[in-house]
């Protein structure tokens, strides 16, 4: 089923810079059977987990994050780019495989000990993924996980993430 998920994501070479093989997964989402059993195969590890948030992130974070919420009866929080939540944040900067950014989460969207999965669609350098769990730590969410779709492996993202645990369905 993996190899399946794999064949279809589309490699969109020098997008969004010359250099960057972007993997586009909107080819993944648009089929109705791919879609559901990706959604599936993520949801299903953390089904019994105790699962309260699935934090997605800004903007392809968000489908899988509201898919995975939904399936384990969680709640959804929403990372977005800086200037986009309407009430009070918290915000952390960060670097990305093509540039720098800053994010935001509201200040009352986690609550101290709730237990947490934070969801995007890949992983690369981690530099995005390490600074939302940076900021959902200091908010005293409990990370049970960071899950993603697809993990370029050679840019060690893990380590920007670490002592969190990380879960990737594909690998690169
Ligand atoms: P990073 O912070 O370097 O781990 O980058 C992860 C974020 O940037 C994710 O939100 C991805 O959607 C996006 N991203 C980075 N590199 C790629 C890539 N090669 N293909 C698709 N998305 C990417």
């Amino acid at each position: 089923m993996v190899q399946e998920l794999k064949k279809s994501i589309r490699d969109v070479p020098d997008f969004p810079k010359k250099g960057i093989i972007f993997k586009d997964i909107t080819t993944l989402c648009k089929d109705p059977f791919l879609f559901q059993r990706m959604v599936d195969l993520l949801s299903h590890r953390y089904i019994g987990k105790g699962i309260d948030l699935v934090v997605g992130i800004e903007a392809r974070g968000f489908i899988i994050g509201a898919a995975l919420a939904y399936k384990l009866g969680a709640g959804v929080v929403l990372v977005r780019k800086q200037g986009k939540l309407p009430h009070k944040t918290h915000k952390a900067s960060y670097s990305l495989e093509y540039g720098k950014d800053s994010l935001e989460i509201h200040k009352d969207a986690i609550k101290k000990g709730q237990r947490v999965v934070i969801a995007d669609d890949l992983l690369a350098t981690g530099g995005t993924a390490g600074a939302v769990a940076g900021l959902v730590k200091k908010m005293g969410g409990k990370i049970h996980e960071c899950a993603f779709i697809v993990e370029l492996e050679d840019l060690k993202g893990r380590r920007k993430i670490a002592p969190h645990p990380v879960f990737s369905l594909i690998k690169y």
